[in-house]
């Protein structure tokens, strides 16, 4: 539920409004533009008489908003969401590009990779240091040592580290070598750990689950975003279908769905998505087409040998190649890549 707030609005009389709705169990989330002053009301609003809240004379206007999601909805923040670190913009009218391994190897290949997509544009380096494997058996990762590795690599060329969080008891080891904080497909809904990441200060790098909706999707945010963490990025990376001949099927409509309902910046992974390293290109160019404010790709200079997702990572000059491409396009469609 969103309440509008009058121009010449007594504040002692908005106050007493708010101090009503916070005894009854509410949380309230202000946002305050040039002339508006707007109250977000979090809890379970949906047995509220929002007609009685027009007995507050300060009170002008009151939505009550269908989706059950209000941190991340467009409704409360109308201007899209922009999360700079350090020189790097997400969001806006910035095409992002991360690139890197699946996983982390060792210093040699993250070093040869890192040079070679930072070269070809990327910003933002990416590689898993604890890997979510479905197998017990597959290669699980480097851990800590991954991420010294990726820290290092990154500073060297100048770029961002974004890797995969999977226990909630790693986060203060995150926090000091990642830039961004990846939530796989896999834990998208694991609540405890959302809730725990409201409370960092790490721009966190949302995935969709393969099998949730766009709307649960959302309410993941809102977790991290209510709990106090604002700078959350949305990436979609395929969902399971009955369709086998890609890894699974990258649902575009995405891009314009979230945009249109919420303010966070959208990022598409199409390595995820295609599963093979020759569907790559076309459905990133088709992900830049659409509005998406970013892409994360998986590069490997020896795919053949890769410990994992060797059949989808892009070699370097392929890689290179889909920049070239990803400029034209975005400059096409007004964007910076
Ligand atoms: C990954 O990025 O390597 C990964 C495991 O991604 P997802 O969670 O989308 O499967
Ligand atoms: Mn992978």
């Amino acid at each position: 539920m969103i309440i509008k707030i009058k121009k010449n609005a007594v504040q002692s009389e908005v106050a007493n409004l708010l101090d009503n709705l916070k005894a009854q169990g509410y949380d309230i989330h202000s946002s305050f533009g040039e002339t508006v002053q707007i109250y977000g009301v979090v809890g379970d609003t949906a047995k509220f008489d929002t007609r009685s809240l027009y007995a507050y004379e300060c009170v002008e206007s009151v939505i009550r908003i269908q989706e059950p999601f209000k941190k991340v909805n467009r409704k409360i923040k109308s201007e899209d969401t922009i999360i700079t670190i350090k020189d790097v913009k997400i969001g806006g009218n910035n095409v992002v590009i991360m690139a890197g391994p699946c996983s982390v190897e060792s210093l040699e290949q993250v070093e040869i990779i890192a040079e070679k997509v930072k070269a070809s544009g990327a910003k933002i380096l990416r590689g898993g240091a604890f890997k979510p494997r479905t197998s017990p058996y597959a290669y699980q990762g480097m851990g800590l040592e991954g991420l010294k590795i990726l820290r290092q690599v990154a500073d060297k060329h100048d770029m961002l580290v974004v890797s995969e969080l999977m226990d909630a008891e790693h986060i203060d080891m995150f926090e000091e070598y990642v830039d961004i904080i990846q939530i796989g497909a896999r834990n998208m809904q694991n609540f405890a750990l959302l809730k725990k990441l409201g409370k960092c200060n790490t721009p966190v790098l949302l995935k969709r689950g393969f099998a949730n909706t766009i709307e649960e999707w959302l309410m993941s945010a809102e977790y991290i975003m209510a709990g106090g963490n604002d700078e959350v990025i949305l990436c979609e990376r395929g969902i399971r279908t009955f369709e086998p001949m890609t890894r699974n099927t990258l649902d575009i409509s995405t891009i314009p769905v979230v945009k249109k309902i919420s303010h966070l910046p959208v990022i598409i992974d199409p390595s995820h998505a295609a599963g093979k390293w020759d569907l790559v290109e076309s459905l990133s160019m088709a992900s830049i087409a659409a509005g998406a404010d970013g892409l994360i790709i998986e590069v490997h200079h020896e795919p053949e040998k890769a410990l994992s997702d060797g059949a989808q990572s892009l070699k370097p000059k392929k890689f290179d190649d889909l920049m070239k491409k990803a400029r034209v396009l975005a400059e096409a469609v007004n964007r910076t890549v």
